[in-house]
């Protein structure tokens, strides 16, 4: 029975399964884990856990690996980890050894990443001295002196990456970093031969291929990651793009890779609201003027997504990065035909770039574990208890799929007909659509193990007294916050809830107060109109100002956004005098920004709610009196925890714990709900 659903499967993913030979190596299948940094390159005990971390994936039957991004000295990186010497070598033995005991069969490749004028040190290098938006520091120009050294640790770190067991290297020749700054005008105005023309400015990158193939010899693999489509207003010219592709092939890349932004482009390319595979086709455009096999990327998170790229013929390989934060196992469960139980990347970044940008660890809002793999373990129970848990959001999900893979027999309980909690508001704003992979993952998972789920059913502590549990978890989540204003209660006013679920009408100008995460969620709702973005890459396309057809410079220049309005007049307030929309997510927080200012939602901060009455909602703003004359008012003004039930269980001496919104709803969101149920319930 197994055999025979394993080929129909194979059948399936015909494409995703066929190995990729490379002459004097094999790749097994067609999807790779994209380059990640982590953060682990530089903790403490770091390359034991990035050889559980990397080990783990390769368990999970991906085809190849790319490591974080490790630059080849210091001025390319800002005092973090480098690889120049045969000691530094000897250290990621530990990954290369832990990957290839995990499967031979799995080619694990180091990411050579030379960030240029991004590098977080003074000392940091450029073709000109020209500082990038988003950059700490001005570079200094290299010379002649200078471009050679540059090169020679390119190919130094190649041959480092050797000695240390790796089976290839990426060059990442795009996103802002040093390689593509000698390829654009913008970032490269010498006028030496370096500079100049097309030919002068793609020297430097061919050069450091031709010199990285020379240091590692032919059976290496060599990829180079090249901005296919920059997003950059004046970026690269699609012939370029082409007459690159072609240099670095005959240099003696054995893979190009596609990347599809510089860090300072104002388009999104991977965030939630960016349509599946949207840039697969820019990929596919390539591989026919090339002959080298090449990888796409960018919202590929699902089996389905990959194979039907490959079999369009849009690509060789498939990276997936993210994705195999949230689920190590991808491809295996792929092979075995249990899609159904991946867990997906829903492209929110909060754990993982967002992590990055702000300092901290990598992780992963669906699964916790990620890059905690020597810490965080559910190891089975050797005293199965019975457990009930109150509440199947985020927190109580987690909390009783863990107990229950670990051995304890779980009774879920939710007041609802459905589970997900606020996740099932959260999947209804434009944009959110891949929040309901995560419901579809609990649900099957509640259907794996076995857990005894019970919906429709609002519980006290009198029931699950008697029913006689072990321990009882609440997980019952929040009330919203009702701000004491005079008028509150006034037929205007609505909350956020009735307006997602669609049991509120909602007038033409509109004050929402607070302007939260679901205070933004919210005006995205109600000034939305048409298809999501996240559905229709023409209608994201349009929104967001790219010409995949045409492909001017960068796939933007001259290319103006449409946003498609529904004609509200809204207005986000505040209390606070900071900038509306800080609290939103590092790498995210602007396209949310951007899309409501496209839309024409205004936005203030500093303000004093005063009342709400038939005129509209009066507020003082620096002082000053103003009536916002608005049919409906939305409150949007934060959450508080719901812990009646737990009040009553203590008052009744029933053990039980709280977690997510119950316990603590300030500032609680769905990462910090699963990982605190996670860890508890990998404890009991
Ligand atoms: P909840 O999700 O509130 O779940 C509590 C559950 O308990 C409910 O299903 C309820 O029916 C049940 N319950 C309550 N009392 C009882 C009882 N007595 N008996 C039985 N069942 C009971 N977070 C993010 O991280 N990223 C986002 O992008 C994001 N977007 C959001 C968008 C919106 C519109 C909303 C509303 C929220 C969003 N959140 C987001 C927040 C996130 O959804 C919450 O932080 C998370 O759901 C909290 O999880 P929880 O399990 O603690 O509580
Ligand atoms: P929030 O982010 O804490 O925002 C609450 C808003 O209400 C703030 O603007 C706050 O600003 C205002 N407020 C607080 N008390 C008020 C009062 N008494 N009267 C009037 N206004 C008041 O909470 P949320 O928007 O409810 O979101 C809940 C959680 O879900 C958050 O943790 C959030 O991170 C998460 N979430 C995340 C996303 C995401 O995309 N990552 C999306 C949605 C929700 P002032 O006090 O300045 O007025
Ligand atoms: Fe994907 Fe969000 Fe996890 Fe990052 S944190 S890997 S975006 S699900």
């Amino acid at each position: 029975m197994e055999a025979a659903r394993r080929k129909v499967v194979s059948g399936r993913y015909e494409h995703l399964f066929t190995p990729l030979d490379l002459g004097f190596t094999r790749l097994k299948n067609r999807v790779l884990m994209g380059s990640m940094h982590t953060g682990l390159e530089e903790a403490p005990d770091g390359f034991r856990r990035q050889a559980a971390y990397y080990a783990e994936r390769a368990r999970g039957g991906v085809g190849m690996i790319i490591t974080g991004g490790i630059p080849p000295n210091p001025e390319a990186g800002g005092g973090g980890a480098i690889l120049s010497n045969p000691q530094e070598a000897s250290d990621h033995r530990i990954v290369t050894e832990a990957v290839h005991a995990a499967d031979p069969d799995v080619k694990i490749c180091l990411q050579i990443l030379h960030t240029g004028p991004l590098a977080r040190t003074p000392d940091c290098v450029a073709p000109s001295a020209i500082r990038s938006r988003i950059a700490a520091f001005t570079p200094r120009e290299l010379d002649e002196e200078g471009i050679e050294k540059q090169i020679s640790d390119f190919a130094n770190c190649a041959a480092m990456a050797r000695l240390a067991g790796y089976d290839g290297v990426e060059i990442i020749g795009s996103a802002g970093y040093l390689i593509s700054t000698f390829l654009v005008e913008r970032t490269n105005q010498r006028t030496d031969q370096w500079g100049g023309s097309y030919e002068n400015r793609m020297r430097f990158a061919v050069e450091v291929v031709r010199r990285v193939r020379e240091a590692v010899g032919p059976d290496f693999i060599v990829i180079f990651r090249i901005a296919a489509m920059d997003m950059l207003d004046g970026g690269m010219a699609w012939d370029e793009v082409v007459q690159l592709g072609k240099a670095v092939e005959a240099a003696g890349a054995n893979i190009i890779s596609t990347h599809f932004c510089w860090h300072e482009a104002q388009v999104p390319t991977i965030a939630t609201m960016v349509p599946r595979a949207a840039f697969a086709g820019v990929t596919g455009r390539l591989r026919k003027a090339l002959t080298v096999p090449l990888i796409t990327s960018n919202r590929i998170n699902m089996p389905d997504v990959a194979e039907a790229v490959l079999a369009r013929g849009d690509a060789d390989l498939i990276s997936m990065a993210r994705p195999m934060l949230a689920d190590p196992d991808l491809v295996r469960k792929t092979l075995e035909g249990r899609e159904d139980e991946i867990n997906t990347c829903i492209a929110c970044n909060q754990a993982c770039l967002d992590h990055t940008f702000t300092g901290q660890t990598v992780s992963c809002l669906v699964n916790p574990r990620a890059c905690r793999e020597t810490e965080l373990n559910y190891q089975p129970t050797d005293h199965s208890r019975r457990l009930a848990v109150v509440g199947a959001g985020p927190a109580g999900l987690a909390y009783a799929t863990v107990a229950a893979e670990r051995g304890h027999r779980v009774t879920l309980f939710d007041a609802a007909s459905e589970i997900g909690g606020q996740f099932n508001l959260a999947r209804r704003i434009p944009g959110k659509e891949e929040f309901d992979e995560t419901l579809r993952y609990f649900r099957r998972r509640i259907e794996v193990l076995g857990i005894d789920l019970r919906l429709d059913t609002r519980v006290d502590a009198k029931s699950l007294q008697a029913e006689g549990f072990d321990h009882v978890v609440v997980a019952t989540g929040i009330e919203p916050r009702t701000p004491d204003i005079d008028g509150i209660h006034h037929p205007k006013v609505v909350s956020y809830i009735d307006v997602i679920m669609g049991r509120a009408s909602v007038g033409q100008s509109v004050a929402i107060m607070g302007a939260g995460g679901i205070g933004f969620d919210v005006a995205e709702l109600i000034t939305h109109k048409g298809t999501s973005a996240a559905l229709d890459i023409d209608v994201f396309a349009r929104e967001w100002g790219v010409d995949f057809a045409n492909h001017p410079r960068g796939g933007v220049t001259g290319v103006v956004p449409m946003v498609a309005t529904s004609g509200r007049d809204v207005t986000l307030m505040q209390r606070k005098s900071d900038a509306v929309g800080k609290s939103l997510g590092r790498t995210t927080g602007w396209t949310h920004r951007l899309t409501l200012q496209r839309r024409g939602v205004k936005m203030m901060n500093g303000v004093e709610y005063l009342k709400i009455d038939d005129a509209g909602l009066h507020v003082l703003i620096k002082g000053e009196p103003r009536l916002f004359e608005v049919d409906t008012v939305i409150v949007c003004a934060g959450q508080t925890p719901l812990r009646t039930l737990f009040d009553s269980l203590e008052a009744e001496h029933v053990p039980a714990s709280l977690i997510g919104g119950a316990f603590e709803a300030s500032e609680l969101d769905a990462k910090r709900a699963i990982n605190q149920a996670s860890e508890l319930a990998a404890q009991i």
